[in-house]
């Protein structure tokens, strides 16, 4: 996952949604090892329980259109260790490339919603 660097004006309202949209996560090694650390689970467990290779990558091993698998009562179960596809949405390069539909990702995300109201205000 490429991404660009978040800005420091864009704040996470921690709502869910995005965990919620149709995707897959991908984790590098390091993130694995972070997460089933803070899970307290052993590596070849947690790869057995929550995580897939699809290739050359791994990712987390639900289904596409299904919630995330730490999605617990709206809120991400493993905040503290989330992988970078999820700490630096919505600022991926790949909707950046394509010059992203902001409306899209304004329905999809508040904190983005608010951060392009913010920029919008200061630029008036
Ligand atoms: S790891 Fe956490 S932040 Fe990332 S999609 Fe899953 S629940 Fe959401
Ligand atoms: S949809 Fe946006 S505000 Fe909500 S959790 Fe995801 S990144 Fe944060």
């Amino acid at each position: 996952m490429k991404t660009k660097e978040k800005t420091s004006e864009f704040n996470c309202l921690e709502c869910g949604d995005c965990c919620r949209t149709p995707g897959y996560v991908y984790i590098n090694p390091d993130e694995l090892k972070k997460i089933s650390e803070f899970l307290k689970m052993s590596i070849p467990r947690f790869k057995k329980d929550y995580v897939v290779r699809e290739g050359e990558r791994i990712r987390f091993s639900e289904g596409y259109s299904d919630p995330c698998l730490f999605l617990e009562k709206g809120r991400c179960s493993i905040y503290p260790v989330r992988p970078k596809q999820c700490t630096s949405f919505p600022f991926w390069l790949e909707y950046i490339k394509k010059g992203a539909d902001r409306g899209y990702l304004k329905r999809l995300c508040g904190g983005y919603r608010m951060y392009e109201e913010s920029v919008f205000c200061r630029n008036k």
